[in-house]
């Protein structure tokens, strides 16, 4: 098999998408009539564009409307066909790609059905062409796969073949067993797409939601199971109508495309025994902010207060490494690094680090996946941390113990009276980090993450900040040790698109650090005049009454502006910092077993930034 991608899935015009397909690194692509047709020139014209990209076209697609029909909308039916053949023949391409017929004239029947594909199997040979029947989830007559393959196997053409798109299987809930009893060599095409799941008709969660696979929650994996079964050995080729992609730069669609085929390939088995499967999280190992001179102070009170240390001094670099027990922070102020980061972007998280158990393997399969790796010779480090480059424009490094350890020893200079701090620290690890990002940016990051690493995808949900809808999902690992949270809005004036405008692109948002102690981890920070979201105090009379918290209990939440969930698991305790810069801000948190992020409280953290913000936005 190998990887395919239709033209459907981009913005821009058939120019613009060729070149993306091209540069993303596909050899095949599908052209979707409706890009050919508003081509401005001729279809060799259009041939010679794509062939120059050095493109070769595996279906011209879709066919409407065509089996069913008798007199005159047959003959037209035909005649468009013989059209589509002239072509085709132009464009360099022996297949046409049939799609279930929506027709309001259109008749059923299988063995009718069949007839109408070997009619056309016979029309397709005398120009040299092959036809490929797809069942539309929607189709009047055929909308199971199970179906157009009995239709294709009647029609008993050797010039007419099946379509498998995963979308319209996997929408109606189809069985997939069947699948395995195809021979490969009668399915023509197979076409990939994947969705979130949503409850809505099959036509519109098809025209507006598909993604590619890799972002959405269809099993694709089950389905290239038994696909492999089958023998099939042609294009495995995207096919996405989705509302960001047609307004998203085509390249950045393209590459991700490019790096969803290749998580497909990977789950076929002869690939599956070379590569290494996808690597086990095992939480934040350290995370590296940018500052500004500016911000540097109130980030080294911040973490002194809750009881950090500078633990190092950069060897190279105006940069210091901060230590908690087992959580890290890098500060790095460093002027030449301000000409490449701070300066386009402000203070902001730049790089982390991530515990992996295998960080060869890791590597070994971001190179597959065709995921950018930052080398460190390339940005002349003096550690050997292997990461991505994110399209946010962050590296997430992955790191084992040692080589963590390593890093930190070779770059940085000890402060040897500082490198032992308490016995119990007041924070434990970083529970989550929460990403805004604009909506390609969001889709690309949560590829990568998914494509590398072996995560789950909490259900997604709405947070209403009093500016607009914020799209939040959440991926985490088994023991939760990691929690990312995503966040893409298209309201302007919402929290997460106020911090993409400040940070002059998508980033970390908020870092949610552990305490083993709220209320100490709250004092400690009113000590050190370090301000926190204010809450609105109508907020606790009605948690207590949700939950039966003590009086006492409560007014002690209220006087430090902590939030308060329960899960069927435990308790979960949040405190928001006031953002540095008006930007990403710091988070902590202690849970007892509560699984999540406190969703529930979203909202009215949203509300609570709004009201702080407004003398700043004045
Ligand atoms: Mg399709
Ligand atoms: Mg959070």
């Amino acid at each position: 098999m190998y990887p395919s991608i239709a033209t459907v899935c981009l913005s821009g015009t058939l120019q613009e998408k060729v070149s993306a397909i091209a540069r993303a690194g596909f050899k095949h692509i599908e052209i979707f009539e409706n890009d050919l047709v508003s081509f401005d020139g001729t279809i060799k014209a259009a041939a010679s564009l794509i062939r120059d990209h050095g493109l070769q076209v595996v279906t011209l697609q879709p066919f409407r409307d065509f089996e069913g029909l008798q007199g005159k909308d047959r003959t037209l039916a035909f005649d468009r066909a013989r059209l589509k053949f002239d072509q085709m023949s132009e464009l360099g391409t022996d297949l046409l790609m049939v799609c279930s017929s929506t027709h309001p004239q259109s008749a059923g029947g299988i063995t009718r059905l069949a007839n109408d594909f070997y009619e056309l199997g016979e029309l397709a040979t005398q120009h040299g062409m092959r036809v490929a029947f797809e069942a539309l989830a929607w189709g009047k007559h055929v909308n199971d796969y199970r179906d157009s393959w009995e239709i294709v196997r009647q029609a008993d053409h050797d010039a007419v073949g099946l379509v498998l798109d995963t979308f319209h299987i996997f929408s109606r809930g189809t069985d997939l067993n069947a699948i395995s009893n195809i021979p490969g060599e009668r399915i023509f095409l197979v076409q990939t797409a994947d969705a979130p799941s949503l409850s809505m008709d099959h036509l519109s969660w098809s025209r507006h939601y598909r993604c590619f696979p890799g972002q959405g929650e269809l099993t694709i994996e089950a389905f290239m199971d038994v696909l492999a079964d089958t023998g099939y050995d042609g294009p495995l080729s995207h096919e996405i109508f989705n509302d960001i992609f047609r307004r998203s730069e085509p390249l950045q669609t393209a590459e991700d495309g490019y790096r969803s085929s290749q998580f497909l390939l990977s789950m076929l088995p002869e690939v599956k025994t070379e590569l290494p499967a996808p690597s086990q999280l095992g939480g934040f190992d350290f995370v590296e902010i940018a500052t500004q001179t500016q911000h540097l102070e109130a980030l080294q009170s911040l973490l002194r207060a809750v009881g950090f240390k500078q633990a190092g001094k950069h060897r190279d670099m105006q940069a210091e490494h901060w230590q908690c027990g087992s959580v890290q922070f890098v500060l790095n102020s460093d002027p030449h690094f301000a000409n490449q980061f701070l300066q386009r972007r402000g203070t902001g998280v730049v790089a982390l680090g991530l515990r992996v158990d295998n960080t060869y393997a890791a590597t070994k399969r971001a190179n597959f996946l065709g995921i950018p790796i930052v080398e460190p010779e390339e940005v002349d480090a003096l550690h050997n941390m292997v990461g991505m480059q994110n399209v946010d424009g962050t590296v997430w490094y992955w790191v084992d113990a040692s080589t963590s350890q390593h890093a930190f020893d070779s770059a940085f200079e000890p402060l040897e009276n500082n490198r032992n701090g308490p016995a119990a620290p007041l924070i434990t690890q970083i529970d989550h980090l929460s990403l805004s990002q604009s909506y390609p940016d969001f889709l690309s990051t949560l590829l990568s993450f998914r494509c590398l690493f072996d995560l789950n995808m909490a259900p997604a949900f709405d947070v209403f900040d009093p500016q607009g809808l914020i799209q939040s999902q959440v991926i985490h690992n088994d023991d939760l040790s990691f929690q990312l949270a995503f966040n893409a809005t298209d309201a302007k004036s919402t929290t997460s698109a106020r911090f993409i405008q400040r940070a002059n692109g998508s980033g970390v948002q908020h870092i949610a650090l552990h305490t083993s102690d709220i209320f100490s981890c709250a004092r400690a920070l009113v000590d050190a005049k370090i301000a926190c979201i204010r809450i609105p105090q109508n907020y606790y009379p009605d948690l207590q009454a949700r939950f039966g918290l003590e009086q006492a209990n409560c007014e002690k939440l209220a006087q430090f502006n902590i939030l308060y969930d329960e899960d069927e698991h435990g308790s979960f305790y949040q405190l928001y910092t006031q953002p540095i810069d008006g930007r990403f801000y710091f988070e902590f948190v202690q849970r007892t077993g509560y699984r999540g992020l406190g969703a529930a409280n979203a909202w009215l953290r949203a509300s609570a930034q709004q009201i702080s913000s407004q003398p700043d936005q004045a």
